[in-house]
């Protein structure tokens, strides 16, 4: 069995194909290690191999890991649907939150942020694929809620997410990737004050290298890292 550190140096060496492929620097691309449901021993074995973004899907979770192996090195994001009511932990717990995507969810945020005295960077999360079941704020909308979402003092919008719906052929999910960077390009073009519109977290195990060919910035990769979840 291949171990952590092989199948990083794997995933880093394609990131870094697809990026040259385009023209891009590899290193404007960051890899983020998904630790859902691994144990702490092979999230470490990542850490030691050069992982400095983890990312993770539950509060609960996340938390016990971030307690046990700490937030000095490392950078730990939230990925996974957020309920409003754990939006106080978040914002203790978490240097990004990816998956904000109303701004219900948003006011809670930055009243919990105020409270703690921090400023909390944030991702939009997009369904660009317009599936009813998945989180996200539709494209077409996505501007509107930026604009309500800057205003509030206590978030930074640092750019969008997506998740596009699943395809055996990698490719399938290009027009998916491609849409959320011409979101992003609109959203630019609105000089929006206070925000920023740098990173496009985008791109899973099976299509993140033509995640890395249409413009993600932050890839994230669990099962092409850690082998497959139970
Ligand atoms: C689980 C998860 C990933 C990683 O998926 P893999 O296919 O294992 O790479 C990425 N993003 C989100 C939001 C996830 O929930």
């Amino acid at each position: 069995m291949s171990s952590v550190r092989e199948n990083i140096h794997i995933v880093r060496e394609t990131i870094a194909e697809a990026a040259l492929k385009v023209g891009r620097r590899p290193s404007d691309v960051r890899l983020m290690g998904v630790t859902k449901t691994v144990d702490d021993e092979r999230i470490m074995e990542a850490i030691a191999a050069g992982i400095d973004i983890v990312g993770e899907n539950y509060i609960q979770e996340g938390k016990r890991k971030i307690e046990k192996m700490g937030s000095k090195t490392v950078e730990w994001h939230m990925i996974g649907h957020l309920q409003t009511n754990k939006a106080k932990y978040a914002v203790r717990l978490f240097d990004m939150i990816h998956s904000v995507d109303s701004m219900r969810l948003a006011q809670e945020l930055d009243k919990r942020s105020r409270n703690a005295d921090v400023k909390t960077d944030i991702l939009i999360e997009v369904n660009v694929s317009g599936e009813e079941t998945k989180s996200g704020i539709p494209g077409k909308q996505a501007l509107d809620l930026i604009r309500d979402i800057a205003t509030l003092d206590n978030l930074s919008i640092r750019g969008l997410m997506t998740m596009p719906p699943w395809f055996d052929n990698p490719d399938d999910a290009r027009p998916y990737f491609v849409a959320l960077r011409e979101v992003r390009d609109r959203i630019i073009d609105e000089n929006i004050p206070s925000i920023l519109m740098k990173e496009l977290s985008m791109g899973m195990s099976g299509d993140y290298a033509v995640a890395v060919e249409e413009g993600a910035t932050i890839v994230r990769v669990g099962t092409a890292i850690f082998g497959a979840r139970p």
